[in-house]
């Protein structure tokens, strides 16, 4: 047993067995570092990026903080968007699994308030949201948060940029005084520090080592303008051939741009920007995420939030104005020991830009003048999965397991066939491999799921 092993934490053995199962043996450095405070119950102030390990680090300590018998909220995640209370959410689920009926509920913007009355109603022991909609719920009176003692606030400096301090102070004030409160934020500015002053209590600060270390990501500018730029991006997409890559664009218009120009080449990609539905946002983000689609073109806004591992590549058809975007963007790729590639189109205009970046910069970018060409006879290959959207989720008891089942009743596909599963509240997305999917069709619009059948329909 060394110390960074969970078994070194005082867990319940059955906790452990599930952080086993779950394929966490040891802890990362951030949850080394929280974990002995947040189960202590005291206050933490914490700089962590989203891929650290965080979620577990304030996770761990509040599930075992949990009184299981008292149906009251008892633990609060505030989260800047939906994208990450999904994520939280999730995580949450999966090291609660050691308890009996923990029931947690996601309360965010953009989704109908009327569903999450009624699971309010059914009581709650841990609740993961936004701060616009969860506060709507405290003024409806439909939420109550005198029971808690555990409060996260997750990526607090953003939740600060999109202007929520006023909800969070209004929420806060309706929680007890002897809660614990876990601040986690990737950096501090002062209103960070102002924040923590005025609601946490002798907080234990600690910080996660860089996790994104730059040299894990090589780094190159090419040197073109606007005329260039889409021939370029098409020329390195052809040699790179990423499996998953998020080209930025610094505006909607411009990624859509860059989709028509991509599709041209025979590229499929997605586009995501802040002002598309956010039921569509997620399903772009499930299918890239679930390997249905290489390739993802964001704007900044659209990309908050956006937590995927296996990123390959990063392109910036556009540099960002702000070097610490540019930090932020190419900090995608590179990550979980992974090697990345993150690749910038500087136009003339934008080489004060490049200069002002790599200053910033610990690690070197390379800049290349003479630009690559694409070939016209490239076919890309295609992804790998495809995404198959069952009109039921949460709502109707669906699990993954029962799609699973289904999937795999009668023996054509097997259970390697099927990759990730995301259950929502009326919806649930499956993947399965591409040459696949035509049997994963028809197999589940002719069978039924606990009893009832469901529309189905590919992506
Ligand atoms: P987070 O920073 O919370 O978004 O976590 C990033 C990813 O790391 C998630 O997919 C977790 O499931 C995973 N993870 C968290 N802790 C561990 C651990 N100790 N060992 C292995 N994977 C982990």
């Amino acid at each position: 047993m060394t110390d960074t092993a969970f078994s070194a934490l005082p867990l319940p053995a059955a906790q452990i067995d599930n952080l086993r199962t779950l394929g966490y043996e040891q802890m990362t450095p951030i949850q080394q570092l929280s974990l002995p405070i947040t189960l202590a119950g005291q206050d933490l102030i914490a700089q962590a990026k989203t891929g650290s390990g965080k979620t577990a680090a304030f996770g761990i300590g509040l599930m075992e903080a949990l009184q299981p018998r008292l149906f009251a909220v008892q633990g609060l995640v505030l989260c800047p968007t939906r994208e990450l209370a999904t994520q939280v959410a999730a995580e949450l689920r999966r090291l609660a699994r050691y308890l009996d009926n923990i029931k947690i509920l996601t309360l965010c913007g953009g989704m109908p308030i009327g569903p999450q009355i009624g699971s309010l109603e059914h009581g709650a022991h841990i609740v993961v949201g936004t701060p616009g909609r969860v506060r709507d719920h405290l003024r409806k009176g439909t939420l109550t948060l005198d029971r808690v003692r555990t409060l996260v606030l997750d990526e607090a400096d953003r939740m600060l940029d999109m202007g929520f301090a006023e909800d969070i102070g209004a929420i806060i004030d309706t929680t007890p005084t002897s809660r614990q409160t876990l601040l986690f934020s990737a950096t501090y500015p002062r209103d960070i520090e102002a924040l923590s002053a005025r609601y946490q209590r002798d907080p234990q600060r600690v910080t996660a080592p860089d996790q994104h270390r730059p040299v894990d990501i090589a780094q190159r500018a090419y040197l073109c303008d606007e005329p260039d730029k889409a021939a370029t991006l098409i020329a390195l997409l052809q040699q790179i051939e990423p499996d998953a890559a998020v080209i930025f664009c610094n505006t909607k218009a411009r990624c859509d741009d860059y989709a028509t120009a991509l599709k041209a080449a025979g590229f499929q990609s997605g586009v995501l920007h802040g002002d598309m539905e956010q039921r569509e946002r997620d399903q772009r983000i499930t299918l890239f995420s679930n390997r249905s689609l290489r390739l993802l073109i964001a704007t900044d806004v659209a990309a908050r939030g956006l937590d995927i591992d296996a990123v390959d590549l990063v392109v910036n058809v556009d540099l960002p104005r702000d070097p610490a975007v540019y930090t932020h963007r190419i900090g995608r790729t590179g990550r979980a020991g992974r090697s990345g590639t993150a690749l910038s189109l500087v136009g003339a205009k934008e080489t004060q830009k490049l200069e002002r970046i790599s200053a910033a910069q610990t690690a070197p970018i390379e800049v290349i003048a003479q630009l690559p060409q694409p070939d016209p006879d490239y076919r890309p290959a295609r992804a790998p999965m495809r995404t198959l959207a069952i009109a039921g989720g949460r709502k109707n008891k669906l699990r993954p397991g029962d799609i699973v089942g289904a999937l795999t009743a009668g023996g054509r596909m097997q259970g390697d066939d099927i990759g990730a599963i995301a259950v929502g509240d009326f919806t649930a997305y499956v993947a399965v491999k591409r040459e696949l999917s035509e049997v994963a069709l028809v197999q589940l619009k002719s069978r039924t799921i606990k009893g009832k059948s469901f529309r189905v329909r590919k992506l």
